[in-house]
């Protein structure tokens, strides 16, 4: 694309201004969408007015909607037994949502913690349900996740929930853990769309837009029908996950800018190649800042076994915290921002989602380099 009222620079490929931004999320955003965006800002389309201004039931927006839908179910291969809800919140809202649809009070639930985010997804569901800890690697800081837990699970269990990729702690499931005939629901707001899976070794996948799709305040829920058909307790048609999948996620307004932001980054990413060609890019932007990290002697840490290592989210250590504050200002200085880790963890932390271009990921390795040499 030719955008002729931009400067873009040649060193970073960005657009004059603006940063490589390492934040977890809300998160960077690929600059080629930001620019079809603001082209169409002001007049989408044909239609005379924004895509803000328009109503959710006319032929435009309708029209948007059904394409964001087919691209996302192309990328996933999403099989047509499966629903796609695109509804309001983030993925909190879709664990308290899951809980409520899919369990009675009395029924059990397992979820496996390997940190923070599946944490909170257990803590949302304890209302509803018996919501069991199958397993939680906090006794070892959530640096690695133990799989002998699905080797003995309670076949009674409505589902078992985990975190796909734990965006504060770096530490990812490398596939599908085997569930047998227990529905597998998986949180991958910080990876969904990062690598190719089967949808089918799940029941439910679910994502908070702002990280690796698009902007906050919209959530996605990918779901195989028959467990819409549980109905476990009475439930408002604006929380019930069958009643929106019947009127095709309208059972009111829908989030129409955040669903229209989604369709444009799958779009996008069907241009880049689709999920297998970004995965390619993710892995060898992980590697560059892993090697950097263990190739420092020390002088970067990142404490995650290294077979289950985010190739999302890279959080390390610095020797101190002021390296680390020096780190993260000279870092800013040089066109880097959003690298400070989570108040949980500390230290430093490089969200490299789909959107951040390969270029941004050498920028920091390089910096890294030059930092440690300075100061190490
Ligand atoms: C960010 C995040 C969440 C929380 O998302 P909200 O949209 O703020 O509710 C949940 N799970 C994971 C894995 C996350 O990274």
């Amino acid at each position: 694309m030719n955008h002729p009222s931009h400067v873009v620079s040649g060193i970073t490929g960005l657009v004059a201004n603006r940063c490589f931004n390492f934040s977890a999320g809300p998160a960077m955003l690929p600059q080629d969408v930001m620019l079809r965006m603001q082209e169409e800002f002001l007049h989408y389309q044909q239609c005379g007015a924004s895509v803000m201004e328009i109503s959710h039931r006319g032929e435009t927006f309708m029209a948007l909607a059904e394409k964001a839908e087919h691209d996302l179910r192309a990328l996933m291969d999403v099989p047509d037994d499966y629903a796609v809800i695109f509804s309001h919140g983030g993925a909190t809202h879709q664990a308290a949502f899951l809980a409520l649809n899919l369990t009675a009070p009395t029924d059990k639930a397992g979820y496996v913690i390997n940190g923070h985010w599946s944490d909170k997804a257990h803590k949302q569901a304890v209302p509803y349900c018996d919501a069991q800890v199958l397993d939680n690697t906090v006794d070892i800081d959530y640096q690695d996740i133990r799989l002998d837990v699905f080797e003995r699970l309670d076949p009674s269990l409505a589902y078992v929930h985990i975190t796909s990729n734990e965006t504060i702690h770096g530490v990812q499931y490398q596939q599908a853990p085997q569930t047998g005939d227990v529905p597998l629901i998986a949180d991958m707001c910080s990876d969904i769309l990062s690598r190719p899976l089967d949808v089918r070794d799940y029941g439910m996948i679910y994502a908070g837009a702002q990280k690796n799709i698009g902007s906050a305040g919209l959530s996605i829920a990918i779901i195989r029908r028959d467990l819409l058909e549980r109905q476990p307790r009475p439930i408002a048609d604006v929380l019930n996950y069958a009643k929106q999948a019947e009127r095709d996620s309208m059972v009111n307004t829908p989030p129409t800018h955040g669903w229209y932001v989604a369709g444009k980054v799958f779009e996008w990413l069907r241009e880049q190649g689709g999920v297998k060609a970004m995965h390619e890019i993710n892995q060898r932007k992980a590697k560059q800042l892993y090697e950097t990290i263990d190739c420092s002697g020390g002088f970067y840490r990142n404490h995650i076994a290294t077979h289950v290592r985010s190739i999302m989210n890279v959080p390390f250590q610095l020797p101190n915290q002021t390296l680390t504050d020096l780190f993260l200002a000279q870092a800013a200085e040089h066109g880097m921002v959003g690298l400070k880790g989570h108040r949980a963890v500390g230290g430093v932390r490089a969200s490299i989602y789909n959107a951040m271009p390969e270029s941004g990921v050498v920028c920091l390795r390089d910096f890294m380099k030059t930092f440690q040499q300075t100061h190490g």
